[in-house]
């Protein structure tokens, strides 16, 4: 801890917390003590640390090939491309590193499929309150002034609406937009689904105006919310023309994607795109594995998050500070009217790793194979500390 006070940037406001190791849900400190892990390094580590599986095909690979380059082929790129299409309903995939970069990669794609039809087709519609990353591109696509102010002028042509108001995204949409980006759950803006309605009068408007509609499920993705997507929670499905997501892709190994239809894979010709490290054979294979797992889950996912979505309204019945219990599947968050921070470090003290995001909204991310006796746990960790509550 002195050493990263004394050389690293300054940027994180970390816990006082040294994790060393894992297994399953629980996480290790230093000196050896255990905690119950629901933010999964904020939503990573799907399957918990250390999955036997998972530690099995790294050990495997990394003894074969980690790193080969875009350059060539290697076996495991394709086949995983194949998996990602069949479970999107979507054509063409790019292997990328990091949310971030996937949405990068998604917005070159829409300014290119803009700029072939006009040149001033190239407006980005985003929404209030909403994440997408930290460089400067998701940074012009990121609804909070206190994550862009220090960096503008960030790219132009950005319109913010705000979330589930179908008059301003109508008066919002225009010849000149060329994408609208979305989060299906806001993950970092504290838990906000999108309405179905609202989802549906933005694929609606996409088509009227030939843009390309983004969803970005880097966090609410993948799984968490019970089904492989989140836009495919429910029905009819609204496909997007784009979707991107990272986190638990790879369990850890850094892995992210995007996955297009035909109609905006066609933006991308030879050489407009690429990356160095995305789509490795190590990351790639284990994404793999996970997916194999994870077929198995989707039930368990959504049983064990309508578990725990009980029993925090349950908690939220007695304690009046708690405003409101939301999300899909593990992906639920708690808006509380007092600061949740300080609960964040009892938690800790209690054996509980949670994280709060907004000032005022618990997050919970456990992994997808929590069980129902894990989540007791947890709920009685947050009962005793809500009980101190003034
Ligand atoms: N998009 C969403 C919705 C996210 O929640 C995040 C990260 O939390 C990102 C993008 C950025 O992803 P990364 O940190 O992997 O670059």
């Amino acid at each position: 801890m002195d050493l990263e006070r004394e050389y690293l940037l300054q940027n994180y406001a970390r816990y006082p917390l040294v994790l060393t190791r894992g297994k399953g849900i629980y996480a290790y400190d230093v000196e050896g003590r255990r905690y119950l892990d629901f933010i999964t390094g904020i939503g990573v580590n799907a399957l918990g640390h250390a999955h036997p599986r998972i530690v099995k095909v790294i050990r495997e690979q990394a003894g074969k090939m980690i790193h080969s380059s875009n350059l060539y082929y290697h076996p495991y790129q394709g086949p995983l491309a194949k998996r990602l299409v069949e479970m999107s309903g979507l054509a063409r995939v790019f292997f990328s590193n990091t949310g971030t970069e996937s949405v990068e990669g998604a917005l070159k794609m829409a300014k290119a499929h803009g700029r072939a039809i006009d040149a001033e087709k190239y407006e980005i519609i985003s929404l209030e309150n909403s994440f997408h990353g930290r460089s400067l591109g998701a940074l012009s696509v990121t609804g909070q002034p206190k994550y862009r102010q220090d960096f503008e002028p960030l790219v132009p042509g950005v319109r913010f609406v705000p979330p589930n108001d179908i008059a301003a995204l109508e008066a919002a949409f225009t010849a000149r937009t060329a994408g609208m980006i979305v989060e299906l759950i806001q993950g970092e803006g504290g838990i906000y689904p999108l309405t179905h309605e609202y989802a549906a009068k933005a694929r609606e408007l996409a088509d009227r105006h030939n843009a390309l509609l983004i969803a970005d499920e880097t966090q609410c993705g993948v799984g968490r919310p019970g089904t492989y997507f989140a836009y495919q929670r429910s029905t009819p499905v609204i496909l997007p023309d784009v979707v991107v997501a990272a986190k638990p892709v790879a369990c850890g190994i850094p892995l992210g994607f995007i996955i297009a239809n035909d109609r905006a894979a066609a933006a991308i010709k030879p050489g407009m795109h690429g990356t160095t490290f995305g789509g490795g054979p190590l990351a790639c294979r284990v994404a793999l594995e996970f997916l194999d797992i994870l077929d198995g889950l989707l039930p368990h996912i959504q049983e064990a998050g309508g578990y725990f979505h009980l029993q925090l309204n349950e908690l939220a019945r007695k304690h009046g500070f708690v405003k409101e219990v939301r999300g899909f599947g593990l992906m639920l968050g708690m808006e509380l009217t007092v600061p949740g921070k300080q609960l964040v470090l009892d938690a800790m003290k209690e054996g509980l790793l949670m994280n709060c995001t907004h000032d005022t909204v618990l997050r919970f991310l456990p992994p997808y194979t929590v069980t129902e006796k894990e989540i007791d746990q947890a709920v009685k960790v947050l009962g005793k500390l809500f009980a101190k509550v003034k």
